[in-house]
């Protein structure tokens, strides 16, 4: 029986997991529960899961939640609760869906207690892929991604070495504004962006697909966790969604992972990992697919894509300057506060602005990404 702790259990990789879990009820144990603050979600989840024990980000909604229950479930709060949680003895499996720079930290402390990672939280790679990629060598620990496409890549890569890899192709959706023009990017609405063709997701990484940043991040996760250098990673629009990415190896033989676009897939791989276990989440039905098409994706248009490939090769600090930027940016989108467009504007003024440092420690890391984050909000139009 593994004992899993899911951070972020009412978002949408949090509810996709529960789902997986509830079919394996001999093999999963949910023992931990964390949310941001929806505790209406959490009580359901907790009537339905019987953990051991919750954490509310929130200290209010932690408050009341605990007069909900009445010390049926024990309750904790804050980043304290989260550590606390990832390092306890009845835990073996972290799975990481935290949003954004929140999920670092936890990602740390798990691998610290020598737990399983499962990860969809991509930025902890992002802003901190070195000092986790050290500290998975140094505790001997798996760190398994959930993100559909490196899941993808780990899958082709069982039974190979990385050193035979010659390329990774990382495919992308294009997202809703694939065949809209880059004038017409100018006025597109909160609501157009969240409707992303294939998948659905949180609002965070929907407006990331529609700018091409959640590629982005992605071809520095992928840089993290297969240890091959930005330039061997390529990006590819495949608007069916079909093809979750491939691996090209040294022998030009290319190896891809397919499925049905649906996140329960490579949440239950990362959960039973080295193991296959029944499934039925749809089929690929390719008579009606009909065709795959692929495109090169216009970095005019996205430069968001092409603002995180200069930022991968920079290295540092100013990726984790590029999701600071970036996350404070969404959230202004979302809020209607700035245009659609204006999202890779600010992200440059930041990276302008940035003075940066190499082989960042974790103290340099929160140090730029809470000035980034600083910077950003002051930014003109931004409150
Ligand atoms: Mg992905």
């Amino acid at each position: 029986m593994k004992r899993i702790a899911i951070l972020g259990s009412t978002g949408s990789i949090g509810k996709n997991a529960i789902e997986v879990i509830l079919n394996f009820p001999n093999r999963f144990k949910v023992t931990y529960l964390a949310v941001n603050k929806n505790i209406k979600l959490l009580l359901e989840q907790v009537k339905l899961l019987k953990p051991k024990g919750v954490v509310i980000f929130d200290k209010e909604k932690a408050e009341e939640f605990s007069n909900f229950v009445n010390g049926e479930v024990e309750v904790l709060s804050g980043e304290e609760g989260l550590l606390e949680v990832v390092s306890r003895d009845d835990v073996d499996i972290v799975l990481n869906s935290l949003v954004g720079f929140s999920g670092l930290k936890p990602t740390i402390k798990a691998i610290e207690s020598k737990k399983r990672i499962a990860l969809a939280n991509k930025e902890t790679l992002v802003v901190a892929g070195e000092i986790i990629t050290k500290l998975l060598r140094e505790n001997n620990v798996e760190l398994i991604p959930v993100d559909s496409e490196h899941n993808a890549i780990f899958q082709c890569l069982v039974g190979e070495k990385i050193s035979d890899i010659n390329r990774i192709i990382l495919t992308a959706s294009g997202g809703p504004f694939l065949y809209k023009n880059k004038a017409e990017l100018e006025n597109v609405t909160v609501e157009e962006a969240l409707k992303h063709p294939n998948w659905k997701m949180g609002s965070k990484i929907t407006i990331d697909s529609a700018t091409l940043m959640n590629k982005g991040l992605e071809v520095i996760e992928a840089h993290w966790i297969f240890g091959l250098p930005v330039d061997r990673i390529k990006v590819v629009i495949h608007p069916q969604s079909v093809i979750h990415s491939m691996v090209e190896f040294i022998d030009g033989s290319i190896k891809a992972q397919l499925g049905v676009p649906d996140m329960k897939i490579p949440i239950q791989y990362a959960l039973t990992y080295p193991e296959r276990k029944h499934a039925n989440y749809g089929q690929v039905d390719f008579v009606k697919l009909g065709q795959m098409t692929f495109l090169e994706p216009d970095l005019d248009k996205f430069e968001c894509l092409k603002i995180a490939y200069e930022v991968a090769k920079l290295g540092g600090t100013y990726p984790t300057v590029l999701n600071a930027a970036n996350e404070v940016a969404v959230e202004a989108f979302l809020n209607r506060k700035i245009k659609f467009t204006m999202i890779p504007e600010v992200i440059k003024k930041a990276i302008d602005a940035h003075k940066p440092k190499f082989n960042p420690d974790l103290d340099d890391i929160l140090t730029a990404d809470s000035e980034t984050r600083k910077f950003v909000k002051n930014l003109e139009g931004m409150d």
